[in-house]
């Protein structure tokens, strides 16, 4: 008989050697970063402005594991309309979350997830230069590591990866409200463990988190099966006006288009995944206005065309085939910078 996951479903899951073994980041980083963590009373979190699921579930995960190690433990994003993102509304461990004002001007330890950049960190970049250790625990190859310590793996899936592995190195035990966090930021940036990040690693890593009792389900239906019913609306907006030139699809929305249906920008997310299922193009561009009045370019690439370099040049980042950068020109220009810097990274449309 097949156990059923929701009996095991309180009972703590610790590590053997298997789970923490392996990886880009030295042995002697991890044992740094439990001295830091070891010796701090108070640990402020930090991941990058308009979370995704990576981002905050990584950050929330780690904070539930300082909590139960007896830490003072205060997360933050450095937004300056400070809100959690409608569809992450499901996340455990919010309490723990301070507006930017409110977070330590100097803080004696800094933990940052997911951030690949000091722009990244929005309003809290003072508070960063100001601390004394900053550890950056991230899995982009754009990462230049700003902190004083990096665990950065850009093999890793999910920075959820990294913070499973700070999780057991700490000791703690994985629980149903961490294994939640954790499992939202592997399924989101593993697009449902569709890409191909998807290693069977991440898929040991997701098995240990599902036996815990949480409802994959449940989460899946937060995360993707929702909507007001003004994205409807403006995503047919966006459709309308597609484009698909020489193998580039693109697209883009406006502040009007939203405030005509009453949608917040974080509803957004979701309209490059169903641009880039273009068949005829090998990159998708989505161009969304935020609440300033600045384009937050997202790029996606089917593997030819590297768009983290593009958007690197363009003073973004990201992925090789997910990336993004804030533009503060007008749509043409924006596309215009953005098939200029696609040109020198040299892809091919044909195939
Ligand atoms: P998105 O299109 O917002 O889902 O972002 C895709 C990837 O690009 C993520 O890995 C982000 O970390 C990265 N990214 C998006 N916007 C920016 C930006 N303004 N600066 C740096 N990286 C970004
Ligand atoms: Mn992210
Ligand atoms: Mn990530």
């Amino acid at each position: 008989m097949t156990p059923d996951v929701r009996d095991r479903a309180d009972r703590p899951f610790r590590a053997d050697s298997r789970t923490v073994t392996g990886g880009a980041i030295p042995e002697a980083a991890w044992d740094r970063a439990l001295r830091l963590i070891g010796r701090a009373d108070e640990i402020a979190l930090a991941c990058h402005v308009t979370p995704d699921g990576d981002a905050l579930g990584s950050m929330l995960a780690v904070g539930f594991v300082l909590r139960s190690l007896g830490k003072r433990v205060v997360a933050s994003f450095g937004d300056h309309h400070f809100v959690v993102p409608r569809l992450l509304r499901f996340l455990p461990g919010q309490d723990m979350l301070v507006p930017p004002a409110d977070y330590p001007a100097a803080p004696e330890l800094m933990i940052t997830f997911d951030v690949s950049t000091f722009e990244r960190l929005g309003l809290l970049r003072e508070n960063t230069a100001r601390a004394r250790e900053v550890i950056v625990v991230d899995h982009h190859p754009s990462n230049e590591g700003f902190g004083t310590l990096s665990l950065i793996d850009s093999t890793a899936a999910a920075t959820a990866v990294l913070a499973e592995q700070l999780m057991y190195r700490l000791g703690g035990g994985l629980d149903r409200d961490i294994a939640v966090c954790l499992y939202t930021g592997l399924v989101t940036d593993t697009g449902s463990f569709r890409h191909s990040s998807t290693t069977p690693a991440v898929h040991q890593m997701a098995a240990r988190l599902v036996a815990t009792g949480l409802r994959t389900d449940e989460i899946a239906r937060e995360l993707w099966d929702r909507s007001p019913f003004g994205y409807l609306k403006v995503l047919a907006a966006a459709l309308d006006r597609a484009t698909l030139e020489d193998g580039l699809v693109w697209t883009y929305v406006t502040r009007v288009d939203r405030a005509a249906h009453g949608l917040p920008y974080a509803e957004l997310e979701g309209i490059i995944d169903i641009v880039r299922r273009t068949d005829e193009a090998e990159v998708a561009v989505v161009l969304k206005e935020d609440d300033q009045g600045d384009w937050q370019v997202s790029t996606r690439s089917k593997g030819r065309a590297d768009v983290g370099a593009a958007c690197a040049a363009l003073g973004g980042g990201g992925h090789h085939n997910a990336a993004g950068y804030t533009s503060h020109e007008s749509v043409e220009a924006t596309m215009d910078a953005f098939r200029r810097e696609l040109g020198k990274v040299g892809w091919s449309r044909a195939g």
